[in-house]
């Protein structure tokens, strides 16, 4: 039954986060204004440390679509990007960052007093993830005037090959060519491996923190995850996101030996499948919370715990990297997958959601939820929505739906 009473346990690195955060949007603005340095922009599993390698700096659209999202500025833009031929329902990730572009504000200003997202010099996408961050990454070339270039490494693998991986490999060393070639530079191999050894430790932290919530009372929720992920997305390359996880990581360490929870006398333990809803993050980890019901572990926070490199060839590291990530594998792979994470955070039951404008990242659609919920003989739940379009989410439906799924929950039905 809902506790509303029950008080939310504030994680103290928080404000170690906003202060790396605001570090970080401030060196962008100020690279974007400098005549020595130049800027990138990246998909969020893209090739960043080549960009890094090659002295770029850094920028990450789809961190500024989470942020249109979290402060409900999507429907406002979506009709922008629209307005000049962009399907409404096509990943709103993309159409609201456009229609800002189009709109000329970004919440960029309130947050950290920049203008707006950085100026690129060069785009670079992987279509890893879905072939959208093409689409969205060439608007923004042709609009900026500068080169939108990307890899298309193979999609939706079971066994990931040798052979993949060295297909992979050779797109990666064609994109040096292509960047040399067109900004007179030369990759510096020492700085490429440097840039992967980093990645690897801030991604491998990122994992060990996450995978404290494998203790009972979880010390975090994939609603702490979805904030506290940053870092790994955003400074996966730099010296800033290790010492970040490791100050997170002792923390949740440090809680977990104390016995605090993220959530106080944590009940049930819930596995969320699929993109947060940013504009109800907020709503709807306070529901979780009322009802007791922590959300230890997630597919989407967990995307960016890659396997270590442990030395060798750095690009075959990017390149295995690069399509071994979940969302770019076939519907075998990534059903083990859960069925491994349900066991190993003992799972009560499993959301999915169903994000309407984002099909490549939503896993409920081909029968997996009936699947996991005969193969475990666990609650499974569906839920409509999406990361940013409230046009597809209904608060007081969600809500009740989590009432009478835990619920279930207590009455011990499947
Ligand atoms: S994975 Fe989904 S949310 Fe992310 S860019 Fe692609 S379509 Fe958009």
């Amino acid at each position: 039954m809902p506790e509303a009473a029950v008080k939310r346990v504030e994680i103290k690195s928080a404000e170690r986060l906003r202060a790396l955060m605001r570090d970080y949007f401030l060196d962008l603005d100020a690279a974007a204004a400098s005549d020595e340095r130049r800027v990138a922009w990246c998909t969020s599993v893209g090739p960043c440390e080549i960009l890094s390698a090659f002295g770029f700096a850094t920028y990450f659209p789809e961190n500024h679509g989470a942020l249109l999202g979290a402060r409900r500025l999507s429907h406002e833009l979506i009709p922008r990007a629209a307005g000049i031929g962009y399907c409404p329902e096509s990943c709103s990730y993309m159409n609201s960052d456009i229609g800002c572009a189009l709109s000329g504000r970004s919440p960029l200003r309130d947050v950290y007093g920049i203008e707006g997202p950085p100026k690129p010099d060069l785009l670079v996408y992987s279509t890893n993830q879905c072939r959208e961050v093409q689409d969205w990454f060439e608007f923004f070339g042709r609009r900026e005037g500068v080169p939108s270039l990307g890899i298309r490494p193979p999609r939706h693998l079971g066994e990931v090959t040798p052979e993949h991986v060295a297909l992979v490999r050779r797109e990666l060393v064609d994109l040096i060519g292509q960047i040399e070639g067109r900004f007179g530079l030369v990759l510096d191999s020492d700085r490429l491996e440097e840039a992967v050894r980093l990645s690897s430790r801030a991604s491998a932290l990122w994992g060990e923190v996450l995978a404290t919530a494998r203790a009972r009372p979880a010390p975090l929720t994939f609603w702490d995850g979805a904030v506290h992920m940053a870092p790994v997305v955003l400074m996966r390359g730099s010296r800033a996101a290790i010492d970040y996880y490791e100050t997170l990581l002792s923390e949740m360490c440090q809680r977990v030996t104390s016995g605090a929870g993220a959530v106080p006398r944590e009940r049930w333990r819930i596995y969320w499948e699929g993109m947060p809803i940013w504009p109800r993050l907020r709503e709807l980890s306070e529901k979780f919370q009322s009802l007791r019901a922590s959300v230890v572990a997630s597919t989407y926070c967990n995307s960016w715990a890659f396997a270590p490199y442990a030395g060798g060839d750095p690009l075959e590291w990017m390149a295995r990297t690069s399509i071994e990530i979940f969302i770019n594998r076939d519907e075998v792979t990534k059903q083990a997958f859960l069925v491994d994470m349900v066991r190993r955070f003992e799972i009560d039951g499993v959301i999915f959601h169903n994000a309407r404008t984002c099909p490549n990242n939503t896993n409920s659609r081909f029968g997996m939820p009936q699947r996991l919920r005969e193969g475990l003989e666990l609650p499974v739940l569906v839920i409509d929505g999406d990361l940013s379009d409230l046009r597809f989410f209904s608060t007081a439906q969600t809500m009740t739906n989590l009432e009478a799924f835990v619920e279930q929950l207590e009455g011990g039905a499947r």
